[in-house]
């Protein structure tokens, strides 16, 4: 049998002053009522929460307090309050006058909205940033291809060339799958198990592990470390640490992947015997574009952008991602992901 669709009867809207506020209370946002003299005549539970004596609860007050009073005088506003947490939060308030000579000042945490902004203004100004070094590299080989009748010159910089704009294309590449991962719209959680991830990574990466002559040894049970994940996501991860500890070992060093578990937690170890970190830059190496050794990596085609997708992939499944290392004698880097009680 289909029902008839609920539709909104004015008649049975709410005409106690106790309906509308239990309407008012339901909101996720919270909502202040001035009377045209400026006196309060209702605020809503998250409102209420609000008035608080904490130092963030102040700043909304106040801010909430001056927009009403604009909008006393018939004028709507609204203003975006950053509060430095952690966690870090932001708020937007806005005030519009009432017909009846009175104000409702809405507060509302826009704090996903405004990160979503952020992480594209800065994905833009990336891009442009990290885009312009081979993009200028091509045109000054290209013009110089130009003028140029000796054969073997003009061969040696389209090489250059070729070089150059395979390192943008990864460069692109990478970014596109960071904004997708940071994002984190369109994850799709199933009960994964970390050693089905694990050896789809390494699979991924033997080849470039092979032709630099770096062992590859993985440790993984399968069946006792599930976790709750988007299984692309994770692979993206792993692969990840394990292509950097290739690419930043020699020859013959060993890299081993262990996937441990606790009672509540999965990890992916992968440890390296490789160059190593130095200490001043082991804070910084998650940051999006950071390089330890920017000539080094010019040589591995390295992008910086690597640990960033790591990092927000253990975010996004509730997790951490750390790092032991000791400059010259190699790396461990651990992603620890909760555990789901799988069968044992
Ligand atoms: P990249 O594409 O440059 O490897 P990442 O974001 O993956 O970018 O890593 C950032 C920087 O951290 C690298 O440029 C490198 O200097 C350093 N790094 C990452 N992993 C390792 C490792 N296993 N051993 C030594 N240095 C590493």
């Amino acid at each position: 049998m289909i029902s008839a669709p609920v539709v909104a009867d004015p008649v049975l809207m709410p005409d106690s002053e106790a309906g509308v506020r239990l309407l008012l209370d339901a909101l996720p946002m919270g909502v202040v009522v001035l009377l045209p003299d400026g006196q309060e005549r209702f605020r809503n539970t998250v409102a209420m929460s609000i008035a608080g004596a904490r130092h963030a609860d102040v700043l909304i007050e106040v801010a909430a307090e001056r927009l009403l009073n604009v909008a006393l005088r018939g004028f709507e506003s609204r203003e975006q309050i950053q509060l430095a947490g952690p966690p870090q939060r932001v708020l937007e308030v806005r005030a519009i006058p009432l017909a009846d000579g009175g104000a409702i000042a809405i507060i509302d945490d826009v704090t996903d909205r405004w990160r979503i902004d952020q992480v594209r203004t800065d994905f833009v100004a990336n891009v442009s940033h990290e885009l312009k070094t081979p993009v200028g590299a091509i045109s000054v080989l290209a013009e110089t291809i130009e003028g140029e009748s000796d054969d073997e010159l003009v061969l040696r910089l389209t090489g250059r060339m070729v070089i150059e704009a395979q390192r943008m294309s990864r460069t692109i590449d990478e970014l596109l799958e960071l904004s997708r991962i940071e994002l984190g719209g369109e994850m799709l959680l199933v009960d994964i198990d970390m050693a089905d991830v694990a050896a789809e990574a390494i699979e991924r990466v033997a080849p470039m592990a092979m032709r630099s002559g770096v062992p590859l040894n993985i440790d993984s049970k399968k069946g006792t470390s599930i976790v709750s994940g988007d299984f692309f996501q994770l692979v993206s991860a792993v692969k990840n640490l394990v292509e950097n500890a290739v690419k930043y070992s020699d020859q013959t060093h060993q890299v081993d992947v262990r996937v441990l578990t606790t009672d509540t937690t999965v990890s992916v170890e992968v440890e390296d015997r490789g160059i190593g970190i130095p200490a001043d830059s082991i804070d910084r190496i998650f940051e999006r574009f950071y390089r330890v050794d920017r000539a080094r990596n010019r040589a591995t085609g390295g992008t910086g952008l690597g640990l960033s997708i790591v990092r927000h992939v253990a975010t996004n499944h509730g997790g951490e991602v750390n790092v032991r290392s000791r400059e010259g004698e190699g790396s461990t880097f651990i992603l620890q992901i909760p555990r789901v009680l799988g069968p044992q």
